[in-house]
């Protein structure tokens, strides 16, 4: 297949360019290759330049799975520029046969800021002419394993071609996952948990992992959003918080409050797993996590670090280099994965488990 790569392109929460730009920087030195990262505040994308023999190399290392501020990883081709409102077609479908041969299918995608969504009636108008030109222009083909063509419009005049690859790529348009507010949970953060369910996790494991009859604790379960999510798999929780729990979570009778403090909290027995969203120091919040699955009080971790607001990026190495180190010292081998959900502000939302009772996947650190 004939690819002429000029870049990476990743697309992240706007405020977070300069984490995910560190982080793609840090991704590709650890691989061998330099790559020059370009990314503008707020903008909600980051561009990274290297040479083709480079990118291509890239393109067998790098997976979004693996990645904690891209929403999407994409390797991109030509921007562009000063395209005319009559015919925005003819110039992006030439930009796109010169990156790629073959595609499986295409999207039009808009960074996520607000100047962006204005973008997305043009975007949907143009959608359906789009695909008409690129199948006229046998841009098509049947293979599966084939990328898949993402036309990014950053202005009405602007646009640069993509591809991702499967199985290395977020599979919802503009990488924001669309999940809904289920209308008897109590509160808005259920989404987060949701997400990170979907996203931290394979759906084998969801499937092995997630069973009726399991045992959690929810440390700062306060009035039960992450509560609600373990209790709609039919999953016993104790749920630690001095705040008011929803009251019919509680009529559930497969709910416990207590109202106890989190970092003192000590489970009777052993339980599956340990669900965190107090707001709380990073690395305490690290610390007592990597704690629980050290001493075995639990085999499953999923856990939300608040990030400040400067250094971001160094405070979220620093809680995972604390973790490795902690579980390192008693020999416990463990998988960490950490992503910026869609759903989550300035923080982030982690797994950690135990290898074996988690199965394969998307592996940060050990
Ligand atoms: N996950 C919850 C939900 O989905 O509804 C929201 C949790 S809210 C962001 C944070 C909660 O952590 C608050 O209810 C607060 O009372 C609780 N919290 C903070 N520090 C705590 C501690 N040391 N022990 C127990 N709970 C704590």
């Amino acid at each position: 297949m004939k690819t002429n790569l000029h870049g990476l392109l990743l697309y992240c929460r706007p405020g977070f360019e300069r984490e995910c730009a560190q982080e793609i920087a840090d991704r590709c030195g650890e691989a061998g290759h330099l790559v020059e990262v370009q990314a503008e505040a707020n903008s909600g994308w980051v561009e990274a330049r290297a040479e083709g023999g480079a990118l291509w190399a890239l393109t067998r290392v790098l997976r979004w799975q693996d990645l904690c501020f891209a929403r999407q990883l994409l390797w991109s081709g030509r921007t562009v520029e000063g395209m005319s409102p009559g015919d925005r077609v003819t110039p992006v479908v030439e930009a796109a046969r010169a990156l790629c041969d073959g595609y499986s299918d295409f999207l039009i995608e808009t960074p996520d800021t607000d100047g962006a969504k204005s973008l997305s009636s043009m975007t949907k108008k143009l959608e359906p002419h789009m695909g008409e030109a690129l199948e006229q222009a046998g841009a098509f083909t049947d293979d599966p394993s084939a990328p898949r063509l993402h036309v990014l419009f950053t202005a009405a005049d602007r646009a640069t071609v993509a591809l991702s690859w499967p199985n290395r790529r977020s599979e919802w348009l503009n990488g924001i996952p669309r999940l809904r507010m289920p209308r008897e949970a109590p509160s808005r953060s259920t989404l987060k948990l949701a997400e990170a369910f979907h996203t931290l996790l394979s759906e084998d494991e969801q499937e092995r992992l997630l069973k009726p009859g399991m045992t959690a604790v929810d440390l700062g379960a306060a009035p039960g959003g992450w509560t609600w999510q373990l209790v709609s798999r039919h999953i016993h929780v104790t749920a630690v918080d001095n705040g008011r729990m929803n009251p019919e979570l509680l009529e559930s009778g497969l709910v416990i409050h207590k109202r106890e403090d989190g970092f003192r909290f000590v489970p009777r027995k052993p339980v599956d797993w340990l669900v965190c969203d107090m707001v709380e120091q990073p690395r305490r919040v690290a610390a007592l996590v990597a704690r629980w699955i050290a001493q075995g009080l639990c085999q499953h971790a999923i856990f939300n670090l608040k990030l400040p607001m400067k250094r971001r990026y160094d405070e979220l190495q620093l809680c995972t280099d604390l973790i490795g180190e902690a579980l390192a010292s008693v020999d416990k081998k463990h998988e960490l994965r950490c992503r910026q959900l869609y759903h989550d502000r300035e923080e982030v939302t982690c797994y950690l488990g135990v290898p074996g009772k988690a199965g394969g996947g998307r592996k940060r650190k050990r």
